[in-house]
């Protein structure tokens, strides 16, 4: 996993007329003359975009990228266009990677130069995100039918990090781009930006139809682009500029990789199983969904914005009656100053189910912040060492001592905190029922899938002509073990019980959710609810007393006062609810396609003996077959993320994650990782 180093802002200063100046590379961020203009000029103009949008058939995406969001002005000049000449129901796709990003109030006062695109700045400001260090965000506009992804890298490392492998013979099997917006400060001010580095990545990621447009008319920028693969063309630049150029690729690019195929005893490139080289989007956009939790109603969701019909099965005659069926949960993950996979996605998952959830709270739950208490040594030292890394970053975490905390949850607390004020409790089964209520979700309840069988063109549950698919997503948790298919995956169950506590007089003050062995959250219909114990190997769905006194015991250390009441209470006559949670060896989420067991472990039989043997061959995958599942405790964090990721797979999109943490996702790691310790 690459690091995450920390990332500088853009150093700005604002000329007489109050246009942003970046101080480190003494360039302009757009053109003194008409900003505006030159990018409908430059980028929209230069690359069709009117014509080629008119074009367009109904759900189709279209994706550009562009080198430097600076100010975000490219991206609010094509959403504004894409509204009036592309179909209603296509997506956007904006790519943008960006090493020096704005920071919030400097993007406010910069677009506040272009009063005609207020309505999209407004919701581009509100859901900016904070920067962390280098990765991705994927944020989500008007449905989903505008989607930008902004990563936070050098232009080079941030593009290659779209391509599906650093293997050269096989980097090209991921999404494409068919609109490049090379912008960014001129060559002569930053000649680390336009590397050779740059127009390989750019020649990996286009086809036979792309086009580019860019402002300079330097040599370096014609090269590269002739590198890439591009015819080029000089055309009047905007304003009182000369030249620029514009370019388009006529041919499929040729990639010189016979170097990387070449028979060795070990390859320096990852073994490229992780790519589904026969991976296609069905004419039909039809998929079929198993399981009515999180994970299959956010999945039913995603696709149903990218105008699929779905129709999700649930064996239950409601939905979320499972490890979704509980009436409070918290939404939060843990962060870590690390930057290995599960730090990268947690902190990626938080972010993104933020955004997902900021207009849907009053429907689902309360955003009244979350409290993560420093109640032992070892959470201390962790804040301690979160500090480095998240100091700057107070609209996703603050750290408050036990003062601030104590006025933020309105009830006595002694401990200091890490406080989270975007994020609150949300009723798992009044998230699912909203998500579904869409048009294109049919929910079929009372239907257990019991027989999954693909007839050559399409997927069938039970031999029911009436649920036959060319696309079924298994998001059935832990039940996916009961499919022949999926029987290999090394899913663990893991029992929970939540136990409701009544309100009383003092604990009727609490306004925020307190984390720390376990966690509880303000009163609802006068019940507070607190949990959750965690038991492998335990199947035991009835409620047990002893698990009651767990969950009041883990309230001793944040909650005295308040527990000593509730310490009244005969354990024995206490209501909860037990669940159980799914979950896989290395607590990380399963999403993508299902691999084809048998072929797999024949294919990449040589890791047995040597993990890095140099093997030039593709995963096998089953067609059209996904699975989401392995939530674990943090279903509400990570669900919408790998709803989007899993959606991005089914419909050939660039994937809202860094290839290396989407791979860490791939539902084939543990059968590789099975091979390479000689497991099987
Ligand atoms: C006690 C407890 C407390 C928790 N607290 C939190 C918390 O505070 N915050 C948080 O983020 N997460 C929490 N979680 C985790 C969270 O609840 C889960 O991660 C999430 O609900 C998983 O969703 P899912 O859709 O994957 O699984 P589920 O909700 O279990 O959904 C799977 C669905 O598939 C259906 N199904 C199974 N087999 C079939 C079949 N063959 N045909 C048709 N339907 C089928 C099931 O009936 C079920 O509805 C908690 C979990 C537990 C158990």
């Amino acid at each position: 996993m690459n690091d995450s180093p920390h990332i500088d802002h853009a150093q700005l200063q604002w000329d007489d007329d109050g246009q942003p100046v970046s101080s480190v590379f003494g360039d302009v961020y757009f053109s003194r003359a008409n900003g505006l203009e030159e990018t409908r000029h430059v980028f929209l103009q230069h690359n069709q975009l009117t014509e080629r949008w008119h074009q367009l058939n109904t759900g189709e995406h279209f994706t550009i990228a562009e080198t430097g969001f600076g100010s975000g002005l490219n991206f609010l000049a094509a959403w504004q266009l894409w509204l009036i000449a592309a179909p209603a129901d296509a997506q956007l796709h904006f790519v943008s990677v960006e090493k020096f990003p704005l920071t919030k109030t400097d993007l406010q006062r910069a677009l506040a130069l272009w009063p005609e695109l207020g309505e999209f700045t407004a919701q581009l400001i509100d859901a900016y995100p904070v920067f962390v260090g280098t990765g991705f965000h994927r944020l989500s506009f008007m449905d989903g039918r505008i989607k930008l992804t902004l990563i936070i890298n050098d232009a080079a490392t941030g593009f290659a990090q779209l391509l599906a492998t650093p293997h050269p013979a096989f980097a090209n099997h991921c999404a494409t781009i068919d609109a490049w917006f090379l912008d960014g400060f001129a060559p002569s001010k930053n000649p680390q930006m336009w590397s050779d580095e740059l127009f390989t990545a750019i020649r990996q990621l286009s086809h036979a139809g792309t086009t580019a447009a860019t402002f300079s008319a330097a040599a370096i920028v014609k090269q590269g682009l002739k590198f890439a693969g591009f015819n080029i063309q000089k055309v009047p630049g905007f304003g009182r500029k000369r030249e620029m150029v514009k370019a388009f690729m006529e041919q499929e690019p040729i990639v010189d990789h016979q170097d990387s195929l070449q028979t060795r005893s070990y390859s320096p490139y990852p073994v490229p199983w992780t790519i589904d080289a026969a991976a296609t989007t069905p004419a039909e956009k039809h998929a079929l969904i198993i399981g009515g939790g999180l994970a299959g109603c956010t999945s039913a969701r995603t696709l149903a914005e990218r105008g699929w019909k779905i129709t999700l099965v649930e064996r239950h005659a409601e939905l979320a009656q499972e490890a979704s069926g509980n009436p409070q949960g918290v939404l939060y993950a843990k962060l870590s100053p690390k930057s290995e996979a599960q730090a990268e996605f947690n902190l990626h998952a938080l972010q993104f189910a933020q955004q997902f959830y900021c207009s849907r709270w009053s429907d689902i739950g309360e955003q009244c912040g979350v409290l993560q208490l420093a109640h032992c040594e070892s959470e201390r030292q962790l804040h301690t060492q979160l500090r480095g890394k998240f100091s700057s970053a107070d609209e996703l975490v603050q750290f408050v001592d036990a003062a601030q905390a104590t006025a933020v949850a309105g009830v006595p607390l002694s401990l200091n905190a890490l406080y989270f004020p975007k994020a609150g409790w949300i009723n798992p089964r009044k998230l699912c029922e909203s998500l579904t209520n869409h048009s294109a979700i049919n929910v079929v309840v009372d239907c257990s899938a019991l027989i999954l069988e693909w007839d050559g063109d399409n997927w069938q549950i039970n031999n029911n002509p009436g649920l036959r698919a060319p696309v079924v997503v298994i998001a059935n948790a832990t039940d996916a073990k009961s499919f022949a298919i999926t029987q290999h995956l090394p899913i663990k169950s893991i029992r929970g019980q939540i136990t409701y506590l009544p309100k009383t007089a003092a604990s009727g003050s609490l306004k925020t959710l307190i984390c720390s062995e376990g966690y509880i959250g303000p009163a609802v219909g006068g019940l507070h609810c607190t949990g959750a114990t965690f038991n492998l190997k335990d199947d035991t769905r009835e409620l047990r007393a002893e698990d009651h006194r767990t969950n009041l015991e883990n309230l001793r250390v944040p909650l005295p006062e308040l527990l000593a009441e509730w310490e009244e209470l005969a354990v024995e006559n206490l209501q909860g609810r037990v669940a159980f949670r799914c979950t896989l060896p290395d607590y990380l989420p399963l999403v993508g396609a299902v691999p084809d067991e048998q072929p797999m472990l024949e294919e990449f039989a040589p890791l047995r003996k040597n993990s890095r043997a140099a093997i030039h061959k593709t995963g096998s995958y089953h067609k059209g077959l996904f699975i989401n599942i392995g939530h674990g405790s943090r279903g509400l964090a990570y669900t919408p993320l790998c709803a989007e990721l899993l959606a991005a797979h089914i419909n050939q999109e660039v994937l809202p994650l860094p290839r290396e943490l989407a791979n860490a996702l791939n539902p084939a790691r543990f059968l590789i990782r099975d091979l390479i310790k000689n497991k099987r």
